[in-house]
């Protein structure tokens, strides 16, 4: 047996008792002066940080990135410098929606958030399970949050805000369709795909640039769950993706993702007739087609899981030379977004935290805050320029120019979108059995949902594809001329006939009061 280390406090005191609290007598109370006491209530009533508002129930592994492919005429980054370097990786996974003791087998969009901590700093992919997003304009993110969230009133999760929300925003229907497929359940972490969704871009040594997109493809194969399935499962373990994440990697059964790229010349961005910023998009493959770089492999669980995934902190903002931004508002407004949130829930010198520390040497002029737990930089010089030798820039690691026009204003980003031919694309590519599902899906989580909300939303789905909306109005008992009424309505006309107010079912033939009356 190895020799017992002394218990200390916090601040390396030996403790002489671990058991029995300092009274005034044998039957008490107790007394102020018993400080060990007093430090090991108050560091326990300090041990959680704020959870996530969203993805807070999560599960990470460390692995590698092995390069397989020579993208260099592409990218200059570190990371994808020669075919077999290899370079660590963190990878966090999660569900969007839950709190921190969440069940994982619920139907929900799964994070899939990856630090690669290169030569030259971190840089951080942070995507989900899906290619596409509900929402094209932040704006609107903190409202379609809250729909996913506890309603204010019964603390409850509200089926009728999510259906309202989504059917009042006809840009979600591409991700609401993925989501209830039969991929919105996977069985596990191990059995998704992951997608920066996001376009991103390359540059090069020539500093040419390149519109991409990322793709993680699962070696495992996906595996779904249906919602019975799920059901027993959560009723038997409710942590059953971090089971399998861990048991799986702890038995040396390391799970491994193909890395791909889809890669789009800078210009073609101007007259491809998808707008490839648009987060609600795929590229279709046809169009550009996945290009092999690298795999993806998880084989080492954290030690602490606090310390390794609680405190990982993620961002998109973490890019490094060589990969860069686009123009996407969401991935835009995210660089702003998920630093703030780290500064908020784990503290301003979270970058210092050994799962978020870059493994290559960090030389900046910050200083001081909150929990600064490293050498604070010592007394190396605090401001620059300075003519002490400081760390300085290099011009090398500037970006080329983006060229960029029009005036600043608020555009209506459902103008000219085409919201309809991409959810119907995936619903035509699906089998009869995922078809049948993804009804079966939808009508249970719209139960209970008022009717005027399921006849906007089915007018969605008959837009997509007449098929998807007859399926899903046979299930919940909807008029099907109604719905097909409705879809031919201007998104306007559609929006006013369903308001709580107006809305009677059209075949009553009553007239359609115009919008504004
Ligand atoms: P393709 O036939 O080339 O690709 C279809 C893609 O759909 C495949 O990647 C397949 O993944 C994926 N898929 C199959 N079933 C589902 C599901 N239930 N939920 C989500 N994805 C699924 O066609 P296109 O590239 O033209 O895309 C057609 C539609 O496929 C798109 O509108 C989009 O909805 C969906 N899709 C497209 C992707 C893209 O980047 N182009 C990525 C993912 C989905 P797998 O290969 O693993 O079977």
């Amino acid at each position: 047996m190895t020799e017992r280390k002394q218990l200390t406090t916090a601040h390396g005191a030996p403790i002489g008792d671990n058991q029995n609290s300092l009274t005034a007598g044998r039957r008490g109370p107790l007394l102020m002066q018993d400080y060990q006491l007093l430090e090991k209530m108050a560091t326990f009533n300090r041990e959680r940080v704020p959870e996530r508002v969203v993805h807070a129930k999560g599960s990470g592994a460390y692995g590698t990135f092995t390069v397989t492919n020579d993208i260099t005429r592409y990218s200059k980054a570190a990371v994808f410098s020669e075919i077999g370097k290899q370079t660590d990786c963190l990878l966090r996974f999660s569900t969007v929606a839950g709190e921190r003791g969440a069940a994982d087998a619920e139907r929900d969009v799964r994070g899939f958030a990856v630090k690669f901590y290169t030569d030259e700093g971190n840089w951080d992919m942070v995507g989900n399970n899906t290619p596409v997003f509900f929402v094209r304009d932040p704006y609107k993110f903190g409202d379609f949050i809250h729909t996913q969230k506890r309603d204010p009133k019964t603390n409850m999760r509200s089926s009728t805000a999510m259906w309202d929300f989504w059917s009042l925003s006809p840009e979600s229907l591409h991700q609401v369709t993925i989501l209830m497929s039969d991929r919105g359940l996977p069985q596990g972490y191990r059995f998704v795909n992951g997608y920066s969704s996001h376009t991103y871009s390359f540059i090069n040594a020539d500093d040419e640039r390149f519109w991409i997109k990322f793709h993680f493809k699962t070696m495992q194969g996906i595996k779904t769950w249906t919602n019975a399935q799920a059901a027993d499962i959560v009723g038997a373990d409710r942590e059953s993706s971090q089971r399998d994440l861990f048991e799986a990697i702890e038995k040396g059964d390391y799970p491994k993702w193909r890395v791909c790229v889809q890669i789009m010349p800078e210009q073609e961005a101007e007259t491809y007739h998808i707008n490839p910023f648009d987060l609600t998009k795929v590229w279709p493959h046809g169009d550009y087609p996945l290009i092999e770089i690298g795999i993806m492999e998880l084989n080492r669980n954290p030690e602490n899981y606090f310390a390794d995934i609680e405190q990982a902190a993620f961002e998109p903002s973490n890019i490094v030379p060589g990969i860069s931004f686009s123009p996407d508002k969401m991935l835009q407004a995210r660089i702003m977004s998920y630093a703030d949130a780290h500064r908020y829930r784990i503290g301003v010198n979270y970058a210092a935290l050994p799962a978020n520390k870059p493994q290559c040497p960090v030389h900046t002029y910050h200083r001081d805050g909150k929990l600064r737990f490293d050498g604070n930089n010592g007394g190396a010089v605090n401001y620059e320029p300075n003519s002490m030798g400081g760390p300085a820039e290099d011009q090398r690691y500037n970006e080329p120019p983006l060229k960029v026009s029009g005036d600043a204003d608020r555009y209506d980003h459902r103008e000219g979108n085409d919201d309809y031919t991409q959810p119907g694309n995936l619903f035509r590519l699906m089998s009869a059995g995922q078809k049948a599902q993804l009804f079966r899906n939808i009508a249970e989580a719209m139960a209970g949902v008022p009717d005027r909300i399921k006849a906007r939303q089915l007018a969605h789905f008959y837009r997509a594809d007449p098929a998807y909306g007859r399926g899903v109005a046979e299930l919940v008992e909807m008029d099907i001329e109604e719905m097909a009424a409705l879809a031919d309505l201007s998104l306007a006309d559609l929006f006013h006939k369903t308001c709580e107010e107006n809305y009677q079912s059209l075949t009553t033939g009553s007239p359609l009061p115009a919008p504004g009356a």
